[in-house]
């Protein structure tokens, strides 16, 4: 087990956490029940919801899943009002559309 990261807002672990699963990464949260707890007045980081990787051996590959989840994010955030070119139909859409209006198709994939 190795720690990759540890954050004081358990819902951006947990949400981290599923990101790596839906990759096939095993992962655990330690100290999460501590913190749901209320264990901690005041924030100790010690004590903070830490996400670890089951296997040693995934730890690289679920650095390089974060670090582009995090770029994906930020250049998504970013490119809010530009337009995007529907792969499927060539329709245009707004940059912030997860899908195309016309027919459906997921325009996410094409910002990767
Ligand atoms: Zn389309």
């Amino acid at each position: 087990m190795r720690e990759l990261f540890r954050e004081a807002d358990s819902t951006i672990v947990g949400h981290m956490k599923s990101i790596l699963e839906s990759e096939g990464i095993a992962t655990v949260i330690r100290n999460e029940h501590l913190c749901m707890a209320g264990f901690s007045e005041v924030p100790i980081p010690e004590f903070f919801p830490a996400l670890n990787v089951i296997h040693d051996e995934d730890y690289p590959r679920a650095l390089q899943v974060l670090k582009e989840y995090v770029e994906n994010s930020r250049i998504n955030a970013g490119k809010v009002n530009e337009e995007v070119a529907c792969p499927s139909c060539g329709e245009i859409n707004p940059g912030n559309f997860e899908a195309c209006w016309s027919c459906e198709s997921l325009l996410a994939l094409t910002r990767k």
